[in-house]
This record gives structure tokens, sequence and C-alpha cells, in this order.
């Protein structure tokens, strides 16, 4: 693959247009739109819609709107499904080198699999059985189910300096050779990310601690394709008062249901730019006039703890015009 992921400032925000935008997902939004404003670099908003069935144009709109609200603005948006054959073309390189191999198993065999591998205690790693296939044996396998393609990872430790969570180390011999693209021909988002990351020159990915694993499998792919990788921070995750994951759709409240209840964006952006940050809580009228003294530095991996009651209070009080 052609070029270098260079050292400029870029940053990328990429939620899947599967839902509506949630506190745990603006957070990340907030991080990345702030890093690039403080360094004068460049804020791209990239929609994770390879998923044609659960994507769909309504949360799109609505995620730039909610992002609008919130005072972020982005100097352009990509769109995964629109990148479709450039993904392909990397798929079959990869596939002509040897690091992505053909399966066939069904989802029904894997959960088999698996289920098996739990009940004697074993990790439910992938098995790598399609490895084992001859030529004649794809060619019989080809006419009866459609095949799908996993990446073959090394099994080294990956290591890698994390501008929040510090060195990390993941060894992926414990991980299962991710899946690059389904049976139905969708492209995952392992795969389709890092070629996005590279193509638009992502400097650094900022993202929740819950993608540590996939950073140390991307990374892999990284170098493979390009010999390098962008840097990466992983932020916390925000948890309700009683620890539950407030980052995970069906827990969190969305930003649009927060507007309708009379939430302001200043009151929003102002709390999740301060969760978790050590600090006295700053209050700001306007997103950008954070960006100066932003850092990440000030952050760490530990799940941050958020009231939903002090963005009503904040908005009562301090905010509202
Ligand atoms: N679409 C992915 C997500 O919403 C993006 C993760 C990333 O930033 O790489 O989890």
């Amino acid at each position: 693959m052609e070029g270098q992921v260079l050292k400029k400032n870029i940053h990328r925000f990429a939620p899947s247009p599967t839902g509506y935008l949630h506190l745990g997902n603006a957070r990340t939004a907030i991080f990345n739109f702030l890093l690039a404003k403080k360094n004068n670099g460049e804020f791209i908003l990239r929609l994770d819609d390879t998923d044609q069935e659960r994507s769909n144009q309504h949360y799109i709109d609505q995620i730039k709107y909610d992002l609008e609200w919130l005072g972020i603005c982005w100097d352009k948006v990509e769109q995964q499904s629109k990148r479709l054959d450039r993904y392909r073309d990397i798929l079959n390189s990869l596939i002509k080198n040897g690091n992505v191999y053909e399966c066939f198993e069904t989802t029904i065999e894997l959960d088999l699999k698996r289920k098996k591998q739990l009940n004697s205690g074993q990790p439910p790693v992938y098995d790598r059985q399609s490895l084992k296939l001859s030529d004649k044996d794809k060619t019989e396998l080809r006419k009866k189910v459609n095949s799908y393609f996993r990446f073959h990872l090394s099994g080294n430790k990956v290591t890698w300096k994390d501008k929040i969570a510090g060195d990390v180390e993941v060894q992926t011999n414990v991980v299962s050779d991710p899946i690059l693209i389904k049976a139905n021909g969708q492209f995952l988002y392992t795969l389709a990310s890092v070629i996005d990351d590279i193509d638009f020159k992502i400097s650094e990915v900022v993202r929740g601690v819950d993608h540590l694993t996939n950073t140390a499998v991307q990374i892999e792919i990284f170098k493979t394709l390009v010999g390098s990788n962008p840097e990466f921070a992983h932020h916390s995750l925000i948890v309700n008062s009683s620890g539950e994951n407030f980052s995970k759709r069906a827990n969190s409240l969305s930003i649009k249901e927060l507007r309708e209840k009379g939430v302001e964006p200043g009151a929003v952006c102002s709390i999740l730019v301060n969760l978790g940050n050590g600090k006295r809580m700053e209050i700001k009228n306007d997103l950008p006039d954070f960006a100066k003294d932003f850092d990440l530095k000030a952050f760490n991996t530990s799940p941050t703890k958020f009231n939903t009651e002090d963005l009503y209070a904040l908005s009562r009080v301090a905010l509202s015009k």
C-alpha cells in the first residue's frame, strides 16, 4: 500500500450511524475536536456505515445536528459505505500476500466451537481450522457456503505508548484472528478503519478504553500495510453512580433527549471536558474556548463517574440565558 502515516495533526471522530449520539461518544468527539483545534489541525467526521442494515440517513443527519449543537464543526465528512472499492482492493492485496485467509464456518458452527472451548475452560479463540483446508476442499466448500476472511495475527506481543493509558501490552495469541469481511460481503470496522486512518493521514486516534484489544489488532494491520501506525490515546468510559457503564448506548442518554429536556450545550461540553481530569470544574459556553488548555495528560483510564443531575443543575444555574 502506498503512503505513510504522516505525523501531521489530523483527528477523526468515527461514529456508526446506527443510533443517536450519546454522552459516551460525544465525549470522544469533543476530545478529538479540541485536540484538532488546539494544534490548528484538521477534524474529520467519519461515518462508519458499512453495516447497511443498521445504518441510516436519519441517524447521520441527527449525529451531525447534535455535533453542531455542541459546537463541533468538521473540516470534512468521510463515509465508509462510499469507499468499499478501496477496501476490496486492499483486502485483495492482503489475501495475495498471505496475510488474510479464507474461512468457511457458519455462524452456528463458530458459536458451537466457542461454547465447547468455554465449557472446557479454554479461551474462545478461533482455532484456524480453515487454514488447514486444501485447495480442493475450498473449491467444494465455495459451492455450498459463502466464505469470509480473517487477518492472520502474529500471536506476538503488541506494545505501544498510549497517550492516556501509558505503556500498553496486548498478547495477540489470546485474540481470535479478526474477521475483515463477513460472508454477506460486509466489510467490518477493523480493516475499514485502518485503511481510512492511513488514507486520511490520521495522526492520533483518540477513543474509549474499550477499544484497547482492537488497537493491538489494528496495529498489526497498520504495520502490515504501511509499516507504521498513528498514535493512540484511550480515554476512560463514563459510568453512573452505581458504576454501570454509561457509554453503552442502551444505558446512555442521547444528546437529543438531553436537549429536549432543556439541557444547555455549554453544560454538556463543560462537564464532558472536565470529567475525569482531576481539576476544578471550569465552565464555558463555547466549546472551542476549552481547546487551548486541553491536555490528554490530565486524564486516565479508570471508569469516570458521572451524574446526570449535574447536567440539569448546571444548565439551570450557570448557563441559562
Ligand atoms: N465506529 C467505531 C465506534 O463507534 C469507531 C471507533 C474508533 O474511533 O476507531 O466504536
